[in-house]
């Protein structure tokens, strides 16, 4: 394969009248963190879930392994090897942690064996409760499984849609270090979201902002810490 492994070229996606995201342009190389920091509603969310096809790309190519993915449906791009841990979680709260983490790899028929060995080994919590009711567990067990899900169907490009929301800086601290553990030992690439924009910069490559639908600053992780704008937005000064 020549070029990056997702390449975002030139997309807009709209609610209806509202232009969610504008003409946004991004990439993501094997082996890459790439974070992508915001403030509310300024489209993160949008653009993952637009590279997942819902809501579509209304202008603008997404490729992936260099193939062109845009208007492609949901299933068939998470078959091609792309997975997310989307915002909230999202997991069966009646369901057991192991019936979650199984539902993961269903969409993409492949074996769990190998996989479920792999996210307990990452997450040995998951692996103590996996006959517990999902919606019983803490917050931070509920976001080791939602990442743990997203494994399950062997991806390539793991979208995580801000894994640190409403945790303790602790638990943050150890889903971030799974993060960074499951890149550095697969190589496994990340487009992660974040609004802890100091905690994401830190683990990333590279970086990019995103304001009110549009891409403003690009760099590595270690250039967006040091931006003055970036302190002033998403640092705190
Ligand atoms: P947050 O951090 O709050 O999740 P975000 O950066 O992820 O924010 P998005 O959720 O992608 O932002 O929202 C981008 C814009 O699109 C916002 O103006 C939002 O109000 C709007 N929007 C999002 N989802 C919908 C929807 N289902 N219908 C209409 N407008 C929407």
């Amino acid at each position: 394969m020549s070029g990056p492994l997702l390449a975002v070229e030139n997309v807009t996606a709209r609610y209806g009248a509202v232009l969610a995201l504008d003409d946004v342009s991004l990439h993501v190389e094997a082996g890459e963190i790439v974070t992508l920091i915001g403030a509310n509603g300024a489209g993160k969310s949008t653009l993952l879930m637009t590279i997942c096809g819902d809501p579509p790309a209304r202008a603008g190519r997404i490729r992936f392994d260099g193939a062109d993915i845009t208007g492609q449906p949901t299933h068939r791009i998470m078959r091609g090897g792309i997975a997310q841990a989307p915002e909230g979680r999202r997991i069966f709260g009646r369901m057991s942690v192991l019936e979650n983490l199984l539902i993961g790899a269903q969409a993409v028929a492949v074996d769990p064996g190998p996989e479920l060995a792999r996210v307990f080994a990452l997450f040995p919590r998951l692996e103590e409760r996996q006959a517990q009711r999902a919606g019983t567990l803490s917050g931070g067990e509920q976001q080791m499984l939602a990442i743990g899900r997203a494994l399950m169907s062997r991806p390539r490009l793991l979208l995580l849609d801000e894994p640190s929301l409403g945790l303790a800086p602790l638990v943050v601290k150890g889903i971030f270090a799974a993060i960074r553990r499951l890149n550095a030992e697969s190589g496994l690439s990340v487009l992660l979201v974040e609004q802890n924009a100091q905690a994401a910069l830190r683990l990333a490559h590279r970086g990019y902002t995103l304001q009110t639908g549009r891409i403003v600053l690009a760099g590595t992780g270690r250039e967006l810490l040091a931006r003055p704008e970036v302190r002033e937005a998403y640092l705190g000064g």
